[in-house]
């Protein structure tokens, strides 16, 4: 008889994939199943930072803001490749509170947190200068420069998984949990995955409910567990328009209704802009950006910005759903981004831990705490201790903080047939792993078909066999942002090729696995 799992884990989001790797490094047998593709909830569709968060102080989130802001510097040397250091602009204007309280919460956020390497916030003058160059004429004399970084969101949930499958993880994606029940002291998780007819029963000692905003659904409709409802649901909408402006800095502006609006700039030629705090109802997978969230981010964003925002410049708009702890506050943008635990362990055994709340930013602390809270229950295993992920670099992480352009130009020395623009990408994308897309290609003919936007068969081909992709939306949402320069022709000639070469890449799996 096959030996249980220690830990079985339902979601491939940020959460369920910070898990299982922290878990695998700890030494304990691991298995995660995601229903759709790594990431496709809501650790995709986030504004992608990585923040303390100014306006959670407001609220009186101090425990999180410290653990927050601690965490930027850490994950940021985890990843240097897909995090990014980011200096946003807060323009003061009348109706903000006055110019002294707001220099004191910077004061806070920047003393709080550990920070060592980013820079400390200065006050700017909006008058003259690039910075002040695109707002409302006239309207902003003073502005604060503060410190976050930028996560690259839905790759960062990948190089979790691939972190976690080169320990000895199982990882299986398009794998719904059907259904789970307690038997013999064990958890026996029944699941499904797409094109296969059979089910099959995953037997583990524990089990995490990392499902996110289906966290509730799992506990009542896969494990059967009578609980009260722990998740509200917030959706939050973004648009991304050509470039609002030409440097590098973000802003952040304090709509009228107290709402907090980014603009960010991304992928080298847009800015992304967000977000809207609306509780929602419906079915997590089926939220969508309405045009009432297009027009109240268009109209947000020009109250600030010389030229106007139009819905007819929105290039890309997407939207998630935060699962978020219900804590009862009134509105939607007030409820708590703290995580919260709970722990289902009736017999003091076979114990269903279910994560609600967090962010990104949180992900490895929160996967520290589950694991401190599921080791009463496990084998005791001495390969790593907790903590270990603080130091130890994601897949491609490999490489000081800023060794991004040595990286390029290095990549451009062993392949001098690469454009700038392409070893750009593949070094933010795969950082130190690069080389293993390029795989000794010695022509650009080597990389085979080109789809477009710089994308080749070789780099699809190991999306296919070491990240997990299965389809066209996996390539160009996720594990890239293709889709905002490729066509809907390029892209469904992407799709049709990966129809035609997936039995040819499951075939090289299962040889790769023997
Ligand atoms: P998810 O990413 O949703 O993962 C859960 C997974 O479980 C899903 O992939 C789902 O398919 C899977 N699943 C569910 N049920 C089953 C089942 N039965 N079987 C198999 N799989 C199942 N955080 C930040 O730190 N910075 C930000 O800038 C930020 N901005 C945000 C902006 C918005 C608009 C939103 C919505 C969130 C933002 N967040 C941000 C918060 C952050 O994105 C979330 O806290 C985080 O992504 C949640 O991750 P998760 O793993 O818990 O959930």
């Amino acid at each position: 008889m096959l030996a249980p799992y220690d830990i079985a884990i339902i979601g491939g989001g940020i959460n369920g994939c910070g898990i299982a790797r922290d878990a695998a490094g700890r030494g304990h047998t691991v298995y995660l199943c995601e229903m759709n593709d790594l990431a496709s909830g809501t650790s995709s569709w986030s504004t992608k930072l990585i923040h303390g968060g100014l306006r959670y102080l407001e609220y009186g989130e101090f425990r999180l803001v410290r653990e927050s802001l601690l965490e930027r510097e850490v994950l940021w040397q985890l990843a240097p490749h897909l995090i990014h250091p980011l200096r946003f602009i807060l323009p003061h204007h009348d109706g903000l509170r006055p110019k002294w309280l707001l220099r004191l919460g910077l004061f806070i956020y920047d003393h709080l947190g550990g920070r060592r390497l980013l820079p400390a916030t200065r006050t700017i003058n909006l008058q003259s200068g690039a910075l002040g160059e695109p707002l409302t004429k006239g309207r902003f004399t003073t502005g604060f420069e503060y410190s976050d970084c930028l996560v690259d969101d839905a790759r960062l949930v990948v190089a979790n998984a691939h972190a976690a499958a080169s320990l000895g993880a199982v990882i299986e994606t398009r794998t719904l949990a059907q259904s789970a029940r307690r038997a013999d002291g064990q958890w026996e998780l029944t699941v499904t995955t797409a094109g296969m007819d059979a089910q099959r029963t995953i037997k583990a000692r524990t089990l995490v409910n990392a499902g996110g905003p289906w966290a509730d659904l799992v506990l009542r409709d896969c494990a059967n567990l009578k609980s009260k409802s722990h998740v509200r649901l917030v959706q939050g909408s973004h648009i991304v328009v050509p470039a609002l402006f030409a440097h590098g800095h973000a802003y952040i502006f304090q709509n009228r209704d107290g709402r907090v609006i980014f603009a960010i700039p991304y992928e080298g030629r847009f800015t992304l802009i967000g977000t809207t705090d609306c509780d929602y109802a419906g079915d997590p997978a089926a939220v969508a950006a309405t045009a009432d969230d297009i027009d109240y981010l268009c109209t947000a964003v020009s109250d600030y910005f010389e030229k106007p925002v139009r819905p007819a410049d929105v290039v890309w708009a997407y939207s998630g759903v935060r699962p978020l702890y219900n804590d009862g506050a009134s509105e939607a943008k007030a409820t708590t981004r703290e995580y919260v635990f709970e722990l289902d362990a009736p017999e003091a055994e076979a114990p269903l831990l279910s994560i609600f709340g967090g962010k990104i930013t949180t992900y490895r602390r929160l996967a520290d705490s589950a694991l401190e809270k599921l080791a009463p229950f496990l084998p005791p295993k001495s390969v790593k201790t907790s903590g270990w992920t603080a130091t130890s670099p994601l897949p491609g992480g490999n490489m000081p903080v800023n060794g991004g352009p040595a990286l390029v130009k290095d990549l451009m020395r062993r392949y001098p047939f690469l454009v700038e623009p392409h070893a750009e990408r593949l070094a933010m994308a795969y950082g130190t792993l690069a080389g293993r897309v390029l795989n000794g290609a010695k022509t650009i003919t080597d990389l085979g078909e080109q789809f477009g936007g710089t994308l080749t068969e070789a780099e699809v081909v190991y999306l296919m066999t070491a990240e997990w992709a299965r389809t066209a939306d996996d390539v160009v949402w996720r594990r890239s942002k293709l889709g905002l320069s490729m066509s809907t022709g390029e892209i469904a000639r992407l799709s049709a090729w990966m129809v035609d070469q997936r039995p040819a890449v499951v075939a090289s799996e299962k040889a790769d696995q023997k």
